[in-house]
């Protein structure tokens, strides 16, 4: 829980600076896309304020030493996930969406005497998963916030909350860090859990399909995406060549996590744009399949990939919104889409 990363640097030394100065914000809005160690910063955040050590020396501490000190009883009941002034709001299982009664518990929680004398905390991950109703209901609850009390929303599509409920949040922008920074970090930290691929371990190429976010980087070296990636682009050249129908494929890529698909698909289309409009690869992100790509974006057409885009793009906004929708039919009409965008290359030996 202590883990710091390179790239958060500056946000911990404005953080730390608000709380010396006792002007630490009621409620944090920590924003940007997935990937960026958003949870890991709010999570270290609560451990550093119910630290009961880290709390006895807040004037002196220094941006090194500002760590909790993993001995205290808080710090040991945040590490079995346990602690009785810490609430965390996740979305239920069922249907994926935080629900006004979750938000009823948590003002409940609010209402309670904290248990160590220091920090209550809040944290509502992601926030966006918040129903209408539910942001409603904290919104009237940060229009009066409790004392000595830390509303920390984690979102990865700020824009989806009302804007009120983001006017009454300090901002934490978690911005892609600079590749230079990301490589070097990545490299050393595949050299620790990957030791014997690291070698092999392409990271500008991780960064690159992961849109620079690191920790989606890291997940992909460390579990089986690549390979479902590879499967994933052979079934577009299947497809592409007839060799496979959409059901079918569309049955195997339900297997996946559609939130993981559906980035590849995308990155790929704007790849073969690239490569349409610029007659290089050079450009690419996915510069292991620049062959293939290039291949595509010399027999489909510019108008007709636009399209697909589009498509592809709104079939990703459906499938990460809050409304439940039908995620195999809007896979099929992609597949579907892939087809008749590829059919002339049926004779081709792609
Ligand atoms: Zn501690």
């Amino acid at each position: 829980m202590s883990l710091q990363l390179p790239w958060h640097h500056l946000l911990w030394e404005q953080i730390k600076y608000c709380w010396q100065q006792n002007r630490l914000s009621h409620a944090l809005l920590l924003a940007g896309p997935p990937g960026m160690g958003k949870t890991l910063f709010a999570q270290r955040l609560a451990n550093l304020l119910l630290c009961e050590q880290q709390s006895g020396v807040k004037n002196s501490v220094d941006q090194v030493n500002w760590q909790p000190c993993e001995q205290c009883q808080s710090c040991h009941l945040l590490t079995v996930g346990n602690h009785p002034d810490l609430l965390s709001v996740h979305p239920s299982a069922a249907d994926k969406l935080i629900s006004v009664e979750q938000i009823r518990e948590l003002i409940q929680f609010c209402s309670l005497t904290t248990y160590y004398g220091h920090y209550r905390i809040v944290l509502i991950n992601p926030a966006e998963k918040m129903n209408r109703y539910a942001a409603n209901s904290l919104l009237k609850l940060l229009e009066e916030p409790p004392s000595q009390t830390l509303f920390i929303l984690v979102s990865h599509q700020p824009q989806q909350l009302i804007i009120t409920l983001r006017s009454r949040c300090q901002l934490l922008n978690f911005s892609r860090p600079h590749p230079q920074l990301t490589q070097a970090w990545l490299q050393s930290r595949l050299a620790i859990s990957q030791p014997t691929l690291t070698h092999q371990v392409d990271v500008a190429l991780l960064l690159n399909i992961s849109a620079q976010a690191p920790l989606v980087a890291v997940a992909l070296a460390e579990t089986e995406a690549m390979t479902q990636r590879q499967a994933l682009f052979n079934s577009l050249i299947q497809l592409a060549t007839g060799k496979m129908d959409p059901i079918k494929v569309v049955a195997q890529w339900t297997q996946w996590e559609t939130v993981q698909i559906l980035p590849w698909l995308l990155s790929w289309t704007r790849d073969i744009i690239r490569c349409a409009l610029t007659g290089q690869t050079q450009y690419l992100l996915n510069q292991d399949y620049k062959t293939n790509l290039f291949r595509f974006s010399q027999q489909v057409d510019l108008k007709n990939l636009f399209n697909l885009l589009d498509q592809q793009t709104e079939v990703y906004q459906l499938v990460m919104g809050n409304t439940p929708v039908k995620v195999t039919g809007l896979l099929e009409s992609l597949a579907i889409a892939w087809v008749k965008l590829t059919y002339s290359l049926r004779r081709s030996s792609l």
